[in-house]
């Protein structure tokens, strides 16, 4: 049984919170084998998130095999710092990501803006964003980094090994927060195609024995659970026995012996 703590229901506006629309969610979840299920919307859409209502359709006895979960994912900038505590402190969510999606004002994984890539140094917006993450990191604030090395989205890869040169000093930094670090499985539906993280990064996670848990990245119900197969078989691989899951902002873990036996 797999977990996929990383779900927009709302997308990026397209779609409102409606019992129907939660309902997709879940019949789609428990059709692609999933156990656990966290719905984790932008915070751009903070005053929108309906906790109660996922949580009534989750109540349903036919969802009762399902573990439902509802987290947020939050735009990280330093200057927000305050502003995220008193949001995240406004409802009972169960997590929180925390995500770098700009530089500055240069939103990098938008499709729009990747030209910006064509216009300065590689390895400069490379470190440029792994500083916004470690300083993500050192905040305090979240309980999973989302998507560890969205900066390659678009391909464009720096002169030095990513993995060397920019992430190794982090490494230290996350195992202290006690943070977990998910695997997104968005990254194989993008130019990159890869996952966040890369395997090879995931070693190195590995070895300083971070924490994982799993997310699709969904924007429709369509795409849950997409690429988790497949993430989960990369994590076994590297060595992971088991996975976090989060209520009310604590984690919790499960063995992911029980869920490769759902796939194999
Ligand atoms: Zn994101
Ligand atoms: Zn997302």
């Amino acid at each position: 049984m797999l977990i996929d703590y990383h779900v927009h229901a709302m997308a990026h506006g397209e779609y409102e919170y409606s019992w129907s629309w939660i309902e997709e969610y879940l019949r789609r979840a428990q059709a692609q084998n999933i156990a656990q299920i966290g719905f984790s919307d932008h915070d751009w859409f903070e005053d929108r998130i309906e906790i109660e209502l996922i949580k009534g359709v989750a109540a349903r006895p036919e969802f009762c095999s399902l573990m439902v979960r509802v987290g947020i994912e939050v735009d990280y900038k330093p200057e927000r710092e305050a502003e995220i505590s008193g949001m995240l402190a406004q409802k009972p969510y169960d997590f929180a990501i925390g995500s770098v999606h700009h530089l500055g004002e240069w939103m990098f994984d938008h499709p729009d803006q990747k030209d910006g890539f064509l216009q300065r140094d590689i390895d400069e917006i490379y470190q440029e964003y792994y500083s916004l993450v470690d300083r993500m990191v050192k905040s305090n604030l979240f309980d999973v980094v989302g998507h560890l090395d969205l900066i390659k989205i678009w391909g464009f890869k720096p002169t030095t090994r990513q993995e060397n040169y920019f992430l190794k000093p982090l490494l230290h930094g996350m195992r202290m927060s006690g943070m977990v670090v998910e695997i997104n499985t968005r990254g194989l539906r993008k130019p990159v195609k890869e996952m966040y993280p890369s395997e090879v990064l995931l070693r190195d996670l590995f070895a300083h024995n971070i924490p994982i848990t799993f997310g699709s990245d969904a924007h429709h119900p369509e795409e849950l659970g997409s690429g988790l197969s497949e993430a989960l078989q990369t994590a076994w691989k590297v060595g992971y026995r088991k996975a976090s899951g989060f209520t009310r902002r604590q984690s919790i873990f499960y063995p992911l012996s029980e869920a490769r036996k759902g796939i194999s």
